[in-house]
């Protein structure tokens, strides 16, 4: 089923810049934003790759130019920024997307990987948004719409594990999107971030552990996961929707990713860790813990029943079958 859910040319006038647009999502939003009536620049170092996206986007009466750009390198990405304002005026669309996930165990000491996810995923943004931002803010200055997109992912917020400094780079970029937004929000730059679940894409194929890379080809199996037009239609969406409107932070899961449903199912604890607060409501039960005292019993006495009833539920649950499968991935995904 197609992803396309808009029509018309919304994004006629604007000028979209997209790093990491040689493959995956980044080549799929290019061309989205190009058939929505952006005028669009890829940004990758792979040339020919980048070449052909032009050609794709020039052949369904688009306008685009593809420039070699390595992001970690700061002057390569300024002369960027100067031949778009040459050629097509200031960009008022950023999708900051070239990254690059190498999962190892912290212990193996894989520093060369932790570098290259760091200069990329960190710097590289960084670099993008050193010589964009004035584009940005100049457009905003002109009453056009302005939009920072930047892609960092789940495992942002997820804990698991060999994906330790992949996680930290992209932890920095959702929080560093909250924080710019304070200042950029106010000059009518929308600074948003997309944080997605698998994708199928090239990423994996840079994974050099045997178990991650078999993990995440049997996910792309099972979970019938997101493509890259999932994200070319959110990314187009956030850009289309009128201008005093900031779509910030999105999460988008595949609706059978475990991940997903475990990071829910987790949810709020049962009873605060440690000893209650005078005054602090239990969650369950709403029992103040005084109240407990004062009846000569304990604040916990009157919760317990209501975690026997939730243990009950989950004995319960435990016997579907999909279920079972859900946490047998979940586990799965623990060992990582
Ligand atoms: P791809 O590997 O297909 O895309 C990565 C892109 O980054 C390529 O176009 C690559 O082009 C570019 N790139 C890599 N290094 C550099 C560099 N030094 N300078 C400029 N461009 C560079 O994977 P995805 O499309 O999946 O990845 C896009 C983004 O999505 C990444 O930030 C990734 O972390 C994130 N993401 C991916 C998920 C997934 O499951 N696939 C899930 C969540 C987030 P080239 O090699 O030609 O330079």
């Amino acid at each position: 089923m197609s992803a396309a859910l808009l029509t018309g040319t919304p994004l006629t006038g604007r000028v979209a810049v997209v790093s990491g647009a040689s493959s995956g999502m980044g080549a799929v939003t290019a061309q989205r934003l190009a058939e929505l009536g952006a005028t669009v620049i890829v940004l990758a170092r792979r040339k020919d790759k980048l070449d052909g996206v032009v050609k794709t986007i020039e052949a369904a009466g688009g306008t685009a130019l593809a420039l070699a750009v390595d992001v970690t390198d700061r002057a390569a990405v300024q002369s960027a920024a100067d031949q778009v304002a040459a050629r097509f005026g200031k960009a008022d669309l950023v999708f900051n997307n070239a990254g690059v996930q190498l999962i190892s165990g912290i212990e193996e000491l894989k520093v060369d990987d932790w570098q290259r996810q760091i200069d990329l995923n960190i710097s590289g943004l960084m670099n993008v948004i050193a010589a964009f931002l004035p584009h940005l803010t100049d457009s905003a200055a002109q009453g056009k719409p302005a939009d920072l997109i930047n892609t960092s992912s789940i495992a942002a917020t997820r804990i698991l594990a060999k994906f330790s400094i992949y996680s930290g780079t992209k932890a920095y970029i959702s929080h560093l999107t909250r924080l710019l937004r304070v200042e950029l929000g106010p000059k009518m730059v929308r600074v948003a971030t997309i944080e997605p679940g698998m994708v199928d894409t090239e990423l994996p194929d840079h994974v050099t552990d045997p178990d991650a890379s078999q993990l995440m080809a049997d996910l792309i199996h099972d979970i019938d996961c997101l493509q890259s037009a999932d994200i070319a239609e959110t990314v187009a969406f956030m850009a289309a929707v009128p201008r005093h409107v900031n779509l910030t932070e999105i999460t988008m899961y595949a609706t059978r990713d475990p991940r997903g449903l475990a990071a829910r199912r987790r949810g709020p604890r049962l009873r605060p860790r440690g000893r209650p607060q005078r005054g602090q409501l239990h969650r369950l039960g709403q029992a103040r813990p005084d109240q407990g005292t004062r009846r000569g019993g304990r604040a916990d006495d009157r919760v317990r029943p209501l975690q026997r009833l939730v243990a009950q539920q989950l004995v319960e649950l435990r016997r579907l079958p999909h279920v079972r499968h859900r946490l047998r991935e979940d586990h799965r995904q623990a060992r990582l």
